[in-house]
């Protein structure tokens, strides 16, 4: 019997390895400037997480807290230009080859606070955003004409909107704030004034969706011709807001997900994840960054940061007064503490080949099984990749596997097929707060 007929396609959300919830405390914690010393730090990502939103939407397991205090939000600031510096020194002479920036909703920040935080960047590492790709989240109601054309002039060159659905009573259904027309207004003004790639992010499988309402959400977001389409899967996990009240998505998610698919095929886009639909013919905004391998630091608490051997980050936390005590101990951390790990998750090669698989064979390239080895040493064939062959979920071409339409459509079962024993174990054991 195949793993298609077998299988819960949703066993759960896969975009990276391990997930925060196999992240323990480090005992000795690392000191982060010898770890760095011996990294390849050619090709850094520094993504930098703004915790923070205007609303908390019913689905939501990200680390933001709605509505800060204002104060929390200067003192928030303040603790990640320190942390910044301190990393800029920890991973001198390299600088970050590209920034992202989201959270949360970084344009949240009122403008003038969003200025200082773009001030940031060339002021501690160097280099602005517009001299590298640099991305963006935003949301309907943030996405002002004075923050979109603020962040247009600064040389951001991608920008993602959460929209989820076009239809109001679905975006109501799963606890999230949104208006008709703050909707339509911040895509027209994305379109006109912002950064020249746009990407929609949009949601299936939500409580009493049909078929009919997906795919007229489809085509009325691309109305605004998106560079980039993501479609996710509504999952409800633990002490979410959808949670709290036993919301369950709609179990059409398979059917949902090959419609959206067909249609977003269909009007001229083309997949290269489950989830990432790109409008055939534009360039890349960064094509350059090899996610299975290089390096990433970020800033600020819910920012991971991987280095070969080890990933790290702060704390993780879904309830809201587990990410308040978690933003609060961050914005008191001295200088010194900025220079430590204290959390985090240590890979070996079997763990850093199981990364890289994962990351490879959930995008449409595929994986090169001789430079996993090569790059990992371990051998993926240790994997169920054959299996996967064998049920026509991959194919395997000169030394490399791709999943094939019916695979990538399973990817949230195949993701978690990957995972070694202990990340399973640590991520179940997880006691989330
Ligand atoms: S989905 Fe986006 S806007 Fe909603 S709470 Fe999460 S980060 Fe904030």
């Amino acid at each position: 019997m195949t793993l298609a007929l077998t299988t819960n396609p949703y066993a759960g959300y896969t975009y990276g390895y391990p997930h925060k919830t196999a992240y323990r405390r480090l005992d000795p914690p690392a000191e982060l400037a010898p770890l760095w010393a011996t990294e390849d730090r050619s090709n850094l990502f520094g993504y930098v997480h703004l915790p923070f939103c205007e609303m908390r939407c019913g689905f939501c397991n990200l680390f933001t807290t709605a509505n800060p205090h204002d104060d929390l939000v200067g003192r928030y600031l303040e603790a990640l230009e320190r942390e910044a510096r301190a990393t800029a020194e920890i991973i001198h002479p390299a600088t970050p080859a590209r920034y992202a920036i989201g959270g949360g909703t970084p344009t949240y920040l009122p403008p003038a606070e969003l200025a200082r935080l773009l001030e940031v960047f060339p002021r501690v590492f160097g280099r602005a955003v517009a001299e590298v790709p640099t991305s963006i989240e935003t949301s309907p109601a943030t996405a002002t004409p004075e923050r979109t054309t603020l962040l247009a002039d600064a040389g951001v060159r991608r920008i993602s909107i959460g929209i989820q659905s076009m239809d109001l009573a679905e975006v109501h259904r799963i606890g999230r704030r949104q208006r008709d027309d703050e909707v339509r207004g911040a895509l027209d003004t994305l379109r006109t004034l912002g950064p020249p790639v746009l990407n929609i992010d949009l949601m299936y499988g939500l409580p009493d969706q049909t078929p009919d309402t997906w795919l007229a959400t489809l085509r009325e977001a691309l109305r605004w011709h998106p560079e980039e389409v993501f479609a996710y899967p509504l999952y409800v996990r633990p002490l979410t807001g959808l949670d709290h009240v036993g919301a369950s998505p709609t179990d059409m998610r398979p059917e949902l997900y090959r419609l959206g698919r067909d249609l977003l095929l269909a009007e001229g886009y083309e997949q290269t994840s489950m989830r990432r639909f790109r409008r055939r013919g534009i360039e890349e905004v960064d094509d350059e960054y090899a996610c299975q391998s290089d390096g990433m630091v970020g800033l600020g608490c819910g920012a991971r940061s991987y280095t070969r051997e080890l990933h790290y980050s702060r704390e993780y936390a879904v309830g809201r007064r587990g990410v308040k005590a978690i933003i609060d101990d961050y914005v008191n951390l001295t200088d010194a503490d900025l220079r430590v790990a204290r959390h985090g998750f240590r890979l070996d090669a079997d763990e850093r080949m199981r990364r890289f698989v994962l990351q490879s064979l959930l995008h449409i390239d595929g994986l090169d099984v001789e430079a996993c080895r090569a790059t990992t040493g371990a051998d993926p064939e240790t994997l169920p990749l054959d299996r996967l062959v064998a049920d026509g979920l991959a194919t395997r071409t000169a030394g490399r596997v791709q999943l094939t339409p019916d695979g990538l459509a399973l990817s949230d079962a195949i993701g978690p097929m990957l995972y070694s024993a202990r990340v399973t174990d640590l991520s179940r054991d997880h006691d989330l707060r």
